[in-house]
């Protein structure tokens, strides 16, 4: 199996050690021509979801992997990852993927609680560990939307058809389920 990471910017490399340590081969997106290959999912990480939206256009990849997520690619998408699928941004103008119909709401814990750590359930899975890192939320879904885990009344991961969307960072905890859950969407 191969998965290949979107690489311009954030927490990438981590999402990498998880995959490859479950066995999968991973590939780097840094260009339009590494799209060419053939992998099975792809991986939008944390990091800063502007900078991301950006230079995925001017690297000529945002069509493209748009495309190949809205043929049902299997998509992992961790906080910034997370802003990116959005079909809407609470008080901003701009939006990026849009390929979940959910609306999340950017630094969204305020500045006192920008990063922490707990532990929540998800669904299918159990409790797992969750490291919030100026983290969004979800704050409205449509239907067809499956939430999987709500941490303090707000949404935080959730399922649309073979995305799968968390507003936390699985890659930095030491926890391989949610990766092995992703593999599994994969085959
Ligand atoms: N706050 C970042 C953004 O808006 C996301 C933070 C993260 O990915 N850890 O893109």
């Amino acid at each position: 199996m191969t998965i290949a990471v979107l690489a311009v910017q954030g927490a990438f490399i981590e999402h990498e050690k998880k995959l490859e340590h479950l066995g999968a081969d991973c590939i780097e997106l840094r260009r339009a021509e590494d799209l060419n290959q053939h992998y099975d999912g792809i991986v939008l990480p944390g990091g800063e979801s502007t900078v991301q939206g950006k230079l995925m256009k001017e690297l000529g990849m945002f069509d493209i992997i748009k495309s190949q997520i809205k043929n049902s690619m299997p998509v992992l998408a961790t906080c910034a990852g997370m802003i990116l699928l959005a079909d809407k941004l609470e008080a901003e103008s701009k939006v990026h993927l849009q390929t979940i119909p959910m609306t999340v709401k950017r630094n969204a814990y305020g500045r006192q609680l920008g990063s922490f750590h707990t532990n929540a359930t998800i669904k299918g899975i159990g409790e797992v560990p969750m490291t919030f890192i100026r983290a969004p939320y979800v704050s409205q879904v449509s239907d067809e939307v499956e939430i999987l885990s709500v941490v303090e009344e707000r949404i935080v991961a959730v399922r649309y058809q073979k995305q799968i969307a968390l507003a936390f960072h699985p890659e930095l905890d030491n926890d391989l389920r949610i990766h092995e859950m992703f593999l599994s969407l994969c085959k």
